[in-house]
């Protein structure tokens, strides 16, 4: 068996078909090199990847930093379990706690990281509260816990019972969250900017609203900051765009470059309450993952491309409002640094697919949304070219209206 060939898309299909679990729906291509923010299949055709690892390659493909922090981190050490300290976990702690707030708690995912959350929620109360009030169109991950948060009940169909405790306000409404606040609750859990319900940006009053809510309750405000952290919003993380601080930060997606990374980021008198022996992620906090954080926190930095984010950001919204004004199927656009939605008055898959075959990479979610998570380094010249495309896709869809 040659491990190392490059199959064409049709003969991997062909591997998938038999021996892969079907459970996603996948584009008919293989992809084997990413550069930025291109990407090419196994036929070398190009790809302009406005979408890039669904989220998680902040810093587009192949980071040169986080590749050479990789390479040498592997030669040293992969894997210690966190019965023994390493130098890599504690400093990218240092460089979220300096950048954010609290305490961190690695893992490996977002769903890890909201199933750690619901957990401390319930250990930290000292009174046995056990209730969350999540939000309509939230999106926390797919374990039992983060399924249940998780506020759509397409994705409840055939998983029931689910976990015991949660239930769900519609979003900005800062009255429906008061009138499910009980005594028996123990956290407010929120994505900060609703990244798979259609990028709807929490309003400045609804999260003054909750953090005071939350204060006068004796609960936990947790934001969910999985895709919204990490430079994402053109700030460290989007709560720092609102003036109030959360008890608790889930992160993960962008965290570490692309390489699989979690963690929960909690004040320290929070934080107190995940004791020895009240949770563990056995893979968590490993060196390589901690190396690519790390690389990842220096390039924004040295890159200043928190400022870059905010640039590129400015100038598609601009790029969008002007077709908006023109063509009536834009019916809302919804932009925070680059975390971009547009909002149509038909269905948003068929843009994915013609784009595809004009080389841009997109996203479509939540029916009507076309969405848009550009790499936080991408150029002008990148966005206007993406742009070019899409806003030619959308001219033809709006013409077949
Ligand atoms: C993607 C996402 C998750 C789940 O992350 P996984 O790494 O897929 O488990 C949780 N919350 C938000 C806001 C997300 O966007």
């Amino acid at each position: 068996m040659n491990m190392t060939a490059t199959g064409s898309s049709q003969e991997t299909i062909a591997l998938f078909d038999k021996y892969v679990i079907p459970n996603y729906g996948r584009y008919p291509v293989s992809l084997v090199r990413g550069e930025g923010s291109h990407v090419w299949d196994a036929e070398g055709k190009r790809y302009l990847d406005l979408f890039p690892g669904w989220g998680c390659n902040i810093l587009g493909y192949c980071p040169p930093k986080v590749v050479q922090r990789v390479q040498e981190q592997v030669s040293q050490l992969i894997h210690v379990p966190n019965t023994w300290y390493t130098e890599q976990q504690g400093k990218f702690a240092q460089w979220l706690s300096t950048k954010g707030f609290g305490q961190a708690f690695f893992c490996n995912s977002g769903a890890e990281a909201i199933e750690g959350a619901i957990k401390l929620a319930r250990l930290h109360t000292t009174d046995n509260r056990y209730r969350i009030i999540s939000f309509e169109n939230s999106f926390h991950g797919r374990t039992m816990g983060a399924i249940t948060a998780t506020g759509q009940p397409k994705y409840h169909e055939g998983l029931g019972p689910l976990v015991a405790g949660f239930r769900y306000a519609p979003y900005n409404d800062l009255a429906a969250v008061e009138e499910l606040m009980d005594d028996e609750t123990c956290a407010i859990l929120l994505e900060p900017i609703q990244g798979e319900g259609g990028v709807n940006i929490a309003d400045e009053s609804f999260l003054a609203g909750l953090r005071q809510l939350a204060d006068d309750n004796n609960c936990l405000l947790i934001f969910d900051e999985v895709q919204t952290g990490m430079g994402r919003t053109g700030e460290w993380f989007a709560y720092q765009r609102y003036g109030i601080q959360p008890d608790v930060m889930t992160l993960a997606k962008g965290l570490a470059g692309g390489v699989a990374c979690g963690a929960i980021m909690a004040r320290p008198e929070v934080a107190q309450s995940l004791r020895p022996g009240t949770h563990a992620s056995t893979f968590g906090g490993n060196a390589i993952a901690m190396a690519a954080g790390i690389a990842t926190a220096e390039t924004i930095e040295e890159e200043n491309l928190l400022e870059n984010c905010k640039a590129m950001s400015d100038r598609i919204k601009q790029h969008i409002e002007q077709l908006a004004a023109e063509l009536p199927i834009i019916q809302d656009v919804r932009v925070c640094g680059m975390m971009i939605g547009i909002d149509l008055t038909t269905s948003a898959t068929p843009a994915v697919s013609a784009c595809m075959e004009r080389g841009v990479l997109i996203n479509a979610t939540h029916d009507t949304v076309v969405r848009l998570l550009p790499a936080i380094n991408i150029t002008a010249e990148q966005v206007d070219e993406g742009w070019q495309v899409i806003s030619d896709v959308f001219r033809e869809m709006a013409e077949d209206q």
